[in-house]
């Protein structure tokens, strides 16, 4: 075992601490990573404040890393000391269900091991995340950085960029009207690979306060959801509808956004359920579907995709020291657009 220094919530909703952990001595197939940045997403506030069930206490989130390679075991292939690296939602799943052998190790039948508040398959210890100076993984589970991606902005991709990736491939944005409802830390990078894959882009935001944001990644038109009016504009247009809001909407109103079999793709996970009328979806053939991250392949082919488009997070990158902060800003909506911790430089001893 590895001493390493991180950072971890004692209690549901408590404070930060900075604490000693144990990483495991490297398997033959694992990675260990010098982990230099981790973006803040919507997820670990959710988990640390136990929205979606009873979580891992004390709890290290953090599962969009990126970093270095420090070691690798015996029998690693794919990857040598000093290569460029990031670590996603999950860092191991069972390997031979049949999502594993598609490349789609996130709905692993056997459950996926997530890469905090998560148990290790060989004996049930909690996994910790990426708020920490250095992490094994699974060579498996580890992706490349593309050389010409700053690190730093980098990170939100592997979790922020593959869930909206993967689902506008999945629905074929390109070429369609495509809106994407929450201009957040999914949201604003879905703006940037829609309009990168051809979708015409409009965003859905409950004002117009970030709207030239928008229109200066890639939106083709910008509506508040606080106006009414919007709802009447808009009635019928979009073929996709990618909603990352983590808050409950009305779902009706924004099934009368979707034209005649259109989908209103969901990624933005409340802790509340959700309500709609039957009629919304009937009548028009609309279709509700949820979407899950992504596999390892294609989220390697999602950070190729971005380096070959020039896409990237727009980060606030900050100390760990300002994590309180952070985590205030991000439940009120305040973050252009996502927070990156600078593990490397602001985690020391
Ligand atoms: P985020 O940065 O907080 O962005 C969410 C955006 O939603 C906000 O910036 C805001 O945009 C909008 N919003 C917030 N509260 C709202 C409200 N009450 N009504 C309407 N809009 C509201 O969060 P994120 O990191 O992008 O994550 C978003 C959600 O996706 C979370 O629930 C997270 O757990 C989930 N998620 C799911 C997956 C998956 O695999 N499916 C992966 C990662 C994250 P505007 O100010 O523009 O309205
Ligand atoms: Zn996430």
């Amino acid at each position: 075992m590895t001493s390493t220094l991180a950072l971890s919530a004692p209690h549901p909703g408590a404070a930060f601490e900075k604490v000693t952990i144990e990483r495991r001595e490297l398997r033959p197939d694992d990675v260990l990573i010098d982990i230099a940045y981790a973006g803040i997403c919507h997820s670990d506030l959710h988990q640390v404040n136990e929205d979606w069930g009873p979580g891992i206490f004390p709890m290290v989130p953090g599962h969009e890393i990126t970093g270095i390679v420090a070691a690798v075991g015996t029998e690693v292939t794919k990857f040598a000391v000093g290569d460029r690296v990031g670590v996603g939602c999950y860092v191991d799943s069972c390997g031979h269900c049949e999502p594993c052998l598609r490349g789609e190790e996130q709905m692993c039948r056997n459950i996926p091991v997530a890469t905090y508040n998560g148990r290790e398959y060989a004996d049930g210890s909690p996994t910790y995340g990426g708020y920490s100076r250095s992490i094994v993984v699974k060579e498996h589970f580890v992706v490349t950085i593309p050389d010409t991606m700053d690190l730093a902005a980098a990170a939100p991709l592997l979790c922020a960029g593959i869930t909206v990736y993967a689902p506008l491939m999945r629905f074929g944005a390109a070429g369609k009207n495509v809106a994407i409802i929450g201009m957040g830390g999914l949201g604003h990078v879905a703006v940037k690979i829609a309009h990168a894959m051809g979708a015409t882009v409009t965003v859905l935001s409950q004002s117009l306060s970030k709207k030239n944001d928008g229109l200066a990644l890639g939106a083709d038109r910008y509506y508040a959801t606080s106006d009414p009016e919007t709802f009447t504009a808009l009635a019928g247009g979009f073929d996709l509808i990618l909603n990352t809001v983590a808050a409950v909407l009305p779902l009706d109103d924004y099934l009368g956004l979707l034209a005649i079999n259109g989908s209103f793709v969901n990624v933005g996970f409340p802790a509340e359920p959700y309500s709609f009328h039957a009629g919304a979806m009937v009548l028009q053939q609309r279709a509700i579907v949820g979407s899950n991250a992504g596999g390892l392949p294609e989220t390697q082919r999602m950070l190729d995709f971005c380096a070959q488009q020039g896409i990237a997070a727009q980060i606030e990158l900050i100390g760990v020291d300002r994590i309180a902060e952070a985590y205030e800003r991000l439940a009120a909506s305040k973050v252009r657009y996502r927070f990156v911790l600078d593990i490397a430089n602001t985690l020391l001893a």
